[in-house]
């Protein structure tokens, strides 16, 4: 659909995301033509910039990427500008209001505004209200959309809250909650593999399927961000959110259309299947881990407790393995297991269909199994491993792949997540934004966990460079399963 002309007001301008992710992003769109030709982009924060130093600051990431176009670059800075007000100053919006009113003017811009809040949560409540204020979430003469970045609230009461404070200035089709992995191509090929192919479908549900693995891994510590990181854990930073929502795109039922509507009415529905976690579950059926002072190959990696911004005492988990069970007709009876955490042995997001043996073990007694991997990062991909017969005497079986790489698809240049979902955002297609109903449902899920953690709970050390705690092992096999090892190579940015 065609994009109207739009002022894009980032808060938190002066910040990591914006630098990092946000103006890359924008600069790619236009480079790809996929702007209109009438836009403006202004950031907002306290800091004081004039537009060219604030371009300046901004155009030092672009540059680092190989394929920048000088000239290009220079177009689309003329598009850039910055604005320093108090955000948390309610008589400064009158000044940010003035400012747009005359970008628009000068650059012939309909009123058409986005709103990106990219700044410290504790201000996703005072922002809107500010601009309420000052009229600036009125739609009568063009579109106001805010943009509101994870996290959705730390626990579910919060998370309540939160909705209830944009409520009061923004209604819920204005508001578009970022969750950047729903804007990642693999995550979104999952619903073209499973219900645009009539091969899968027949298979997908607990008739045919054994278990399923959700893997996100990463490789790094907390780096700079303990402080950050220490008030989250893996928990909300990852299993509550993306984990969650990579299960919803899984084990959801088909759409009758792809539309914000129906597609989200689908997610909603799986989430508030994920049935609930009893005390046993609590006990038996979750890992939590805190990676530990190690030596890797030849490096010492300090544990969690001595990184910076990190309390010496901290009980903040690090790494979650879960089991978890949708009960629902179509995966009755199912495990999923989850697992995440930090100074794994690897970078890696993918998800493992394991489906079940033959009834009848013909050839022989260990056969091996059927399993989709679906890889979101990096190397997006799918993988079908089957098997086939072994060369030679005999009828033994040998595991053998049909491997497809993103990659491969030469002439494709995939947008990155936050490429794909500004475009949403400036068309109004929420399809690829968390729903207040469904972000909802993931707190109300992990709730029982975050009161579990405030009582005496075990926390399992475990070495940088390993899979996690030696129990998220025996929680798979205690069921005779097994993690996939998801990586054959590991390169030197691995541990
Ligand atoms: P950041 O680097 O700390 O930037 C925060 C921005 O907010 C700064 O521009 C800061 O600028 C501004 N700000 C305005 N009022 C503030 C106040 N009262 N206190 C502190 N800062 C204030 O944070 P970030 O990493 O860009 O993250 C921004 C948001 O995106 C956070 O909610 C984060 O959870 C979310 N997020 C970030 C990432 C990422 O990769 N960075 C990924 C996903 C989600 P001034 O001090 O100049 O006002």
């Amino acid at each position: 659909s065609v994009i109207d002309t739009s002022c894009i007001v980032i808060f938190g301008a002066s910040g990591d995301l914006t630098q990092r992710m946000l103006i890359p992003a924008l600069y790619h769109l236009y480079v790809d033509q996929k702007l209109p030709k009438s836009f403006a982009i202004l950031g907002v924060s306290r800091s004081i910039y004039s537009d060219q130093a604030f371009r300046s600051k901004l155009i030092k990431n672009i540059k680092s990427d190989k394929k920048i176009n000088e000239e290009l670059l220079n177009k689309f800075c003329e598009h850039l500008f910055y604005q320093a007000i108090n955000t948390s100053d309610v008589n400064d919006y009158t000044l940010l209001k003035k400012r747009i009113s005359r970008i628009n003017a000068d650059r012939e811009l309909k009123n058409n505004t986005l709103f990106y809040l990219a700044t410290p949560p504790s201000l996703y409540s005072v922002i809107p209200e500010h601009l309420a204020a000052v009229g600036l979430n009125e739609e009568t003469d063009g579109w106001k959309r805010l943009v509101v970045e994870k996290p959705f609230g730390s626990d579910l009461k919060s998370a309540v809250s939160l909705d209830e404070s944009l409520y009061r200035h923004f209604q819920e089709q204005q508001i578009y909650r970022i969750d950047h992995y729903l804007g990642k191509e693999t995550v979104q090929n999952m619903l073209v593999l499973r219900f645009a192919n009539s091969i899968f479908e027949p298979l997908w549900n607990g008739r045919y399927i054994d278990y399923v693995e959700v893997t996100g891994a990463e490789a790094l510590g907390v780096e700079q961000r303990g402080g950050y990181y220490d008030g989250s854990g893996a928990m909300r930073d990852m299993l509550q959110n993306h984990l969650l929502q990579v299960i919803a795109m899984v084990a959801m039922e088909p759409p009758a259309v792809i539309n914000a509507k129906s597609m989200r009415d689908e997610v909603v529905k799986v989430l508030q299947c994920l049935k609930p976690l009893s005390q046993d579950d609590l006990e038996n059926n979750l890992v939590l881990g805190q990676y530990i002072q190690s030596q890797v190959r030849g490096k010492c990696l300090p544990a969690y407790r001595e990184e910076e911004g990190v309390p010496n005492n901290s009980r903040t988990e690090t790494y979650v393995g879960l089991k978890l069970f949708i009960n629902n007709w179509r995966w009755d009876g199912v495990p999923f297991y989850l697992r995440t955490g930090k100074r794994l042995p690897t970078r890696v997001t993918e998800v493992v269909i394991h489906f079940k043996k033959t009834p009848h073990p013909v050839f022989s007694a260990d056969a091996p199994e059927n399993k989709l991997i679906i890889r979101i990062q990096p190397d997006e991909g799918i993988m079908l491993g089957f098997g086939l017969k072994e060369p030679g005497a005999g009828f033994d079986a040998k595991e053998v792949a049909m491997d497809f790489h993103y990659s491969d698809l030469k002439e494709t240049e995939l947008l990155t997540a936050y490429e794909r979902l500004l475009l949403d955002l400036l068309k109004g297609d929420a399809t690829l934004f968390a729903r207040s109903d469904a972000v909802r449902a993931c707190w109300d899920f992990v709730q029982p966990i975050l009161d579990y953690q405030k009582k005496s709970f075990p926390l399992h050390g475990y070495a940088s460079g390993t899979w996690g705690p030696i129990e998220a092992e025996k929680l798979l096999n205690r069921d005779n399963h097994e993690w996939r090892f998801p990586c054959k190579n590991l390169t030197d940015t691995d541990y």
